[in-house]
């Protein structure tokens, strides 16, 4: 049976993620130049999107670098959540201006923070194999994290550290646009879009996160641990494919 204090808990979830879709229709809404949406009852709502979306509807590519290496120079003076306390280096994220696709993952690890480069680990290899293996490279793609400085122990990150770093992300997908999200695990998932339950079940269905398609799948950590999970992966690499319109390469015969 539900108790009052988990179904109190359920409403603020759902009630959190409705925040989200609505924070990334508005912030959509104003990348299209729309000044002001009606409700039904007739009262106005300003787009309020972060200004960084706005500017980067015109930016060219040389003023793209420049505003992601903006965007890091603020993540490396950072100290808005506890995170910042045991980090080496903040790990911004990394890869191409105008991607197809980023993904995001859970936070860095001890590699990631002794480099201040994303996925460069066991999992990263893992991560690496499968981005070459859907005819990307990672040079071609994003690669960030729901948070950007190393959590203690390699321990999950906390809501209000996801919340507190959320917006750092939102300002990169804002420069660089991809088509497509991919969200690495139930943490990057659940900072992403709250409430959207087990990544088990919600793996290889889609969502959107600030009105761009998202794909959920299993973190490469777990596919060390679960090698046949790797084909649920591919599964929703797929789709994640399909929806760009292209395929993966054949193989060498
Ligand atoms: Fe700042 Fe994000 Fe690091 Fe927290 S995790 S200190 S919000 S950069």
């Amino acid at each position: 049976m539900t108790s009052p204090s988990n179904s109190k808990a359920e409403v603020r979830q759902k009630l959190a993620g409705l925040a989200s879709d609505l924070a990334g229709h508005l912030q959509w809404l104003s990348e299209e130049g729309v000044k002001q949406v009606t409700l039904p009852a007739g009262r106005p709502v300003i787009a309020s999107a972060p200004a960084t979306a706005a500017v980067a509807a015109s930016l060219d590519p040389e003023q793209a670098a420049a505003r992601l290496q903006a965007i890091a120079a603020t993540v490396a003076s950072c100290r808005k959540c506890r995170l910042h306390e045991e980090r080496t280096r903040t790990v911004p994220g990394a890869g191409s201006l105008q991607p197809d696709i980023m993904f995001v993952g859970e936070g860095p690890g001890e590699e990631e923070d002794k480099q201040g480069i994303p996925f460069v680990g066991r999992a990263g290899q893992l991560l690496t194999r499968l981005i070459t293996r859907m005819g990307y490279t990672r040079e071609s793609v994003f690669i960030g994290n729901i948070v950007k400085c190393r959590p203690p122990k390699n321990r999950k990150p906390q809501p209000d550290e996801m919340a507190a770093c959320l917006p750092y992300l939102r300002d990169q997908m804002a420069v660089i646009k991809p088509r497509v999200i991919v969200a690495l695990g139930a943490t990057a998932l659940e900072g992403l879009v709250p409430g959207s339950g087990l990544i088990s079940r919600a793996r290889g269905k889609w969502l959107t996160f600030a009105s761009i398609p998202l794909m959920p799948t299993f973190h490469p950590s777990y596919l060390l641990r679960n090698r046949s999970a790797m084909w649920d992966v591919w599964h929703d690499m797929e789709k994640v494919l399909e929806k760009l319109g292209t395929a993966p390469p054949a193989r060498p015969g």
